[in-house]
């Protein structure tokens, strides 16, 4: 059994060491909780778990603490993914609710399991979710000064449970300033995949991975026989020609956990029981 978590990037320049403390204190806490849950739940529960704790950690962006678009408004995305039947489910653009990614996971009884905008919202209201305000002060002073809120802080979750069992989820509140009916990655495969083989999520700039179909490609070249490392290590390079800003945390079937990021630095911890490993 393992589990490893990511809280987006840490940017140096613009973010204080308190931050950086902080997020990394909250990492391990919530990535020791996560392990804990994984004990008697399956790895799909327990990357719902996992992010439900990071998106109520106005630390992190994604859930309360999410960016504010450019027309003022908070619209967030979410998506899990079952390695096991290779189902996804996800939510794009959702707005008011307090955990997306749980929203996401309700989606996987339906026949139709992605759903966007007043869709995702009004889905999410039928089935009980009420309306809540994701907004802290900060996001909204950062929105009011027209300053680009510090660093991507998108959240995820990849676990493997004692059966051997892959799930991936990850949510986010987006780049911050969008045009409204922008799509982030968070709810594609190519921000959130897992199969038999191997889990993926990842963060970063949404145009980037979905440019660089990250997720899919390393989960692809891992069930074709790559290692998790080579897979991660050709991926990354295919990002290099433009640039992209990614990072991901991934685990295979054998527990290999492995993450890796094109620019410093992706905020992660990962735990199994043993060894935790925190972003310092
Ligand atoms: N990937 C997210 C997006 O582009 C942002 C992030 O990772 O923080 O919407």
């Amino acid at each position: 059994m393992k589990v490893i978590i990511h809280g987006g990037f840490f940017s140096e320049s613009s973010t204080s060491s308190e931050t950086k403390l902080a997020k990394q204190k909250a990492l391990e806490r919530i990535v020791k909780a996560a392990y804990h849950y994984l004990q008697d739940h399956t790895a799909l529960e327990t990357v719902v778990y996992a992010c439900t704790l990071l998106e109520d950690d106005a630390l992190f962006n994604a859930g309360t603490g999410s960016q504010i678009q450019s027309d003022g408004k908070i619209r967030m995305s979410a998506a899990v993914m079952d390695g096991q039947s290779q189902k996804m489910s996800g939510v794009i653009n959702i707005e008011e609710v307090k955990n997306p990614v749980i929203v996401a996971q309700t989606l996987m009884a339906e026949d139709d399991r992605v759903l966007g905008g007043s869709g995702a919202t009004n889905y999410a209201r039928q089935h009980g979710y009420e309306v809540f305000s994701t907004e802290i002060p900060q996001r909204r002073a950062e929105y009011e000064a027209k300053r680009k809120a510090t660093g991507t802080g998108t959240v995820g979750c990849v676990a493997i449970d004692k059966d051997g069992k892959l799930a991936a989820a990850t949510s986010t509140g987006g780049k911050g300033f969008e045009i409204p009916g922008r799509i982030s990655d968070s709810a594609t495969v190519a921000g959130n995949y897992a199969n038999e083989h191997c889990g993926v999520s990842c963060t970063g700039v949404g145009e980037d991975i979905v440019s660089g179909a990250v997720a899919a490609k390393i989960v692809t070249r891992v069930t074709d026989n790559m290692t998790i490392e080579a897979a991660f290590e050709k991926t990354f390079a295919e990002l290099r020609p433009y640039d992209g800003f990614c990072g991901a945390i991934a685990i295979d079937k054998a527990g290999n956990v492995y993450h890796q990021d094109s620019h410093p630095s992706m905020v992660y911890a990962s735990f199994d029981g043993q060894r935790l490993d925190v972003f310092n």
